[in-house]
């Protein structure tokens, strides 16, 4: 049974490098049929920020990809938050312990800073230098029963195992050489991230760990625990760096990588999902405005590369102008982006709308088909750009003669067409009635016309075609707009 977990540390909101590991663990378990686990990692508690955990959980559902289990969702294996499970880990300590695998450590903050200071200074990397590993049980027993502070260590091999990663293949690195032992119980009693996660690991039956490189070396230590309890690891994928587009690292800083902010500017979830995928490795192809559904079926492990994934932000965009008409298209969601719009236009305009018509679900449906496949986002709906929809716009009948001494026919002209259409109020229709005025007037060319037309329809000077305003406005609203200029 395949079962993946997203094991984030609530020390931040969730952002776009914890999105896409949940989204690529996501992704396998629904492949295979398999559980998809969230799992708190809290147990630096001094690194905690409040309310992480339940961004983390709500980011998750509004991307479209809750976990099966979890704090919210439960399951046969939690708690599924670490500070809850101490017990666990001090089981696995004292086992450790007692097989020899790991040891008490006295050494006060002092010595490792003095120890770290002269590994800088002779231009090596710091490495605790094992020391306590030479204690004697009596010296133990006597330190603990006087109460001096201590950690527990695991006692790594001073040769570490091979092992195969889904990505990056085999992999080999002597960390005892590099780091020393590593603590496995703090002084406050909490384990370190390294014993959690591979005790978590096992008892949550984990199957697969996907999860970033940067944790690629303490894989070999991890490998180590497992050996020691005497539990069989789990397969590992490591999934290459989320980047920048230009190569460095994705600011956190900047404050516009955290999920929320993307939920806040109406970005739909599945843009955000599409372009942090089709910046990476792992799935048979490449194709622009893939959907959940299409992404579950195209991800393949065996396609991740390890080549970093350079994210250009500055195409989300377009990710969201293709997503945004998809669902514009579908019937079922249609509705509500009508309710959305619709909250976007009160909140915008409230009570300068003079028409209450602008308000109404048919409207502001038309408009959203019209201009599907256009616009990037809902609020650009209620730019001023496109403020006529939704307002009259003023338009002095001085400007409109500095433009053509035949405003007034042309205006006649258009009423005359506009009532005389019928049920063929369409764009082609307008466009060939619009372009027989032009013909039938002396001093003013079709391009002017459109001008006029569109100043008067719009108080604008660009925007979508003129017949196109015309059918978001509908005949009687170009009615009352042309002749109100006529008077
Ligand atoms: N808590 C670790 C993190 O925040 C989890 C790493 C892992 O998936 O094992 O990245």
């Amino acid at each position: 049974e395949v079962r993946v977990r997203f094991a984030p540390s609530p020390t931040g909101f969730l952002h776009l490098g914890g999105l896409r590991t949940a989204l690529y663990n996501f992704l396998f378990a629904k492949q295979q049929g398999g559980t998809f686990i969230l799992r708190l990692e809290d147990t630096d508690q001094s690194r905690l920020i409040p309310g992480a955990a339940q961004n983390i959980q709500h980011m998750l559902e509004w991307a479209g990809i809750p976990p099966d289990e979890s704090v919210c969702s439960g399951g046969q294996y939690g708690p599924y938050v670490q500070s809850q499970r101490l017990h666990m880990y001090s089981a696995a300590a004292t086992s450790l312990l007692e097989s020899g695998h790991a040891y008490h450590c006295f050494c006060t903050s002092q010595r490792l800073e003095l120890l770290k200071r002269d590994a800088l200074r002779s231009g090596q990397t710091p490495r605790y230098d094992n020391r306590c590993r030479q204690l004697k049980t009596n010296q133990v027993q006597e330190k603990l029963a006087a109460g001096v502070p201590h950690v527990i260590r695991f006692r790594l091999s001073s040769s570490s195992e091979p092992f195969e990663d889904m990505v990056f293949g085999w992999t080999r690195h002597e960390v005892a050489e590099v780091e020393g032992d590593p603590v496995i119980i703090k002084a406050d009693g909490f384990p370190t991230y390294h014993l959690a996660s591979v005790v978590d690991d096992t008892h949550m039956r984990v199957s697969h760990v996907l999860r970033g490189s940067e944790w690629l070396i303490s894989t070999c230590k991890h490998l180590q625990l497992y050996r020691a309890l005497d539990e069989t690891p789990p397969t590992y994928a490591h999934l290459p760096l989320l980047l920048n587009r230009d190569g460095s690292k994705l600011s956190k800083r900047q404050g516009d990588i955290y999920i929320q902010h993307f939920k806040q500017q109406g970005l739909l979830p599945e843009a955000l999902l599409d372009i942090i995928t089709h910046c990476g490795s792992g799935f048979n192809s490449n194709r622009l405005g893939r959907r959940l559904d299409d992404l579950i079926e195209e991800f393949n492990v065996s396609k991740i590369t390890t080549h970093s994934a350079l994210l250009d932000l500055d195409k989300l965009p377009e990710f969201n102008r293709i997503h945004l008409q998809r669902r514009i298209e579908d019937e079922g969601f249609c509705c509500h982006l009508v309710d959305e719009l619709k909250n976007h236009i009160t909140q915008t305009y409230g009570s300068l709308i003079q028409d209450p018509i602008v308000l109404e679900p048919t409207y502001i449906q038309r408009v959203l088909h019209l201009r599907k496949g256009h616009i990037t986002s809902l609020k650009e709906l209620v730019s001023p750009m496109y403020s006529y929809l939704w307002l009259r716009p003023s338009v002095s009948w001085q400007q409109l003669e500095e433009m053509s001494s035949e405003v007034q026919d042309i205006t006649a002209l258009t009423i005359q067409v506009v009532q005389g259409c019928g049920n063929q109020y369409t764009a082609e229709f307008l466009t060939a009635q619009l372009k027989l005025i032009a013909k039938k007037l002396k001093k003013t060319k079709y391009s002017s016309v459109m001008k006029i037309l569109r100043l008067a329809l719009t108080g604008e000077q660009q925007g979508p075609s003129v017949s196109e305003v015309m059918i978001s406005l509908g005949e009687q609203e170009v009615c009352f707009r042309l002749q109100r200029i006529l008077k």
